[in-house]
């Protein structure tokens, strides 16, 4: 398996030591990997259908990043073609009143994926270290033991059968002014440009030690951690289809068998 940019379990992750700009994973021109992507974009098609035919298997991918990251893009460049039947994408908001009278992985647990689904998750429970610590909107003393939390219910759903990969889609602050910059000028982007955006731009450093944190803490060998250089939107959904592609071959999945002996079926 390629693991250039997965967090080894145990590790301290210091993000300054993660260049967002990296290309090198890739040996060859900008048009070169936009022929390998969609390549790649063609077997996770593929792949996919196969997971829901077989029905065996459960994928969650979690999608985490600073505003202006890429998530919205990663979701719909990489699984662009994918059969919408078998994905669906469930986007964390702010909780509702509902979601804060329970526990803060009640709302996620119950959008886990079910057999034969892939469910991508944009932003996740780990808005419930990062924004929640930053914003200090519980005391230290109970986001502390959320890390904990956190690996042993990931644990628990991959013991039941799900395969788990997270992505930290890593931008430099100057990268995100630029898209920030973007978001401004362009009316149809304009929309998603909200002025407390700028209020996180600020914190920026105390997110990248909460980002560090939730890396270092909750990276295992059963829910990895992978830091996707993103600065650059074409190198970044390249690694990250590459990395899901690997994952899906890896199950060795296999079209189910009918049922009944089919081979004297006539069809008139
Ligand atoms: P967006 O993804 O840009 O639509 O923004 C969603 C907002 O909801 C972000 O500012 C998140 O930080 C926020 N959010 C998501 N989960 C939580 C949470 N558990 N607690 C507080 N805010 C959250
Ligand atoms: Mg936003």
């Amino acid at each position: 398996m390629w693991d250039r940019y997965r967090v080894r379990p145990g590790s301290r992750v210091r993000l300054r030591e993660w260049d967002p700009d990296d290309t090198g994973g890739f040996q060859g021109t900008r048009v070169e990997v936009e022929t390998a992507f969609a390549k790649l974009n063609h077997r996770l098609e593929a792949l996919q259908e196969l997971l829901y035919a077989e029905s065996k298997h459960k994928m969650l991918v979690v999608l985490q990043a600073m505003d202006c990251g890429g998530k919205d893009s990663v979701i719909r460049r990489v699984f662009q073609g994918v059969n919408p039947q078998g994905v669906s994408v469930m986007s964390f908001k702010a909780p509702t009143p509902r979601e804060l009278s329970h526990d803060y992985l009640w709302r996620v647990h119950a959008h886990a994926p079910g057999r034969g689904q892939i469910v991508i998750f944009n932003r996740s429970h780990y808005e419930d270290v990062l924004i929640v610590r930053v914003h200090k909107l519980v005391p230290r003393s109970v986001w502390e033991r959320r890390y904990r939390h956190i690996v042993e219910f990931e644990r628990m759903l991959a013991d039941e059968g799900t395969t788990i990969l997270k992505f930290y889609l890593n931008i430099s602050k100057a990268e995100q002014k630029k898209q920030l910059e973007d978001r401004l000028n362009d009316p149809t982007k304009k929309w998603k440009f909200r002025i407390e955006d700028l209020e996180e731009r600020r914190l920026w450093p105390q997110y990248m030690t909460a980002y560090e944190d939730a890396l270092s803490r909750t990276s295992t060998d059963f829910a990895p951690w992978y830091i996707i250089p993103s600065n650059h939107r074409w190198y970044r959904n390249w690694a990250i289809a590459r990395i899901l592609v690997e994952a899906l071959e890896s199950l060795n999945m296999q079209y189910p068998q009918p049922s009944n002996d089919l081979s004297a079926v006539r069809i008139k």
